[in-house]
């Protein structure tokens, strides 16, 4: 059973511990070469490698990507992603690029993918993710304006879903689905 299809299966501490020796296995698999002088590098440590060579040290890399949950009125923003898995409905999600802060990354993605504008970006959550080794950082943000205008390529549907018309939504355990909770309660 792939790491993804587990999920529901396992207990949370067997996942988190297979995604952890997942991102390490993947990382062992990306860092055979040193990638500033292509000598094969050796292994130091559990998490540390060396190019012979150069002396460049390696470890495991985390990149982190944002999911944000807007709130408009009574409403929130769920979104097909054309990525997922099945047909549920979740939240913007994205990468953080290079020189942003997370909340720079969490406006931009917002803009670019539904052209709506939010404020009052605060932090919820974050969960790691090791599909292939990121970290999935969660927020909460009000809209303000716009009409949304889907990015077409990342995403196939989305609108403002009250709680009396909740689409599919994320499975238990992921971030996602915490925030959604979270928000239902609230
Ligand atoms: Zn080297």
């Amino acid at each position: 059973m792939g790491l993804r299809a587990s999920y529901d299966h396992i207990d949370r501490c067997f996942y988190d511990q297979a995604g952890k020796a997942y991102e390490i296995i993947y990382w062992d698999q990306h860092s055979r070469f040193c990638p500033v002088c292509g000598t094969p590098t050796e292994q130091k440590g559990p998490i540390m490698k060396k190019c012979p060579e150069c002396g460049n040290e390696m470890f495991p890399a985390v990149s982190p990507a944002i999911l944000v949950l807007i709130r408009k009125g009574e409403e929130i923003l769920l979104v097909h992603a054309r990525n997922f898995r099945g047909t549920f409905h979740g939240l913007v999600a994205g990468f953080l690029e290079t020189g942003e802060t997370l909340e720079q990354c969490v406006e931009r993605e917002v803009r670019e993918e539904t052209g709506l504008t939010i404020r009052n970006i605060t932090y919820f959550g974050n969960q790691p993710w090791p599909y292939p080794s990121n970290l999935m950082i969660g927020f909460i943000a009000d809209y303000v304006s716009g009409e949304i205008k889907l990015q077409d390529e990342e995403l196939s549907s989305g609108s403002f879903f009250s709680k009396d018309n909740l689409p599919e939504i994320p499975r238990k355990l992921s971030l996602a689905r915490k925030m959604i909770d979270w928000w239902l309660e609230n």
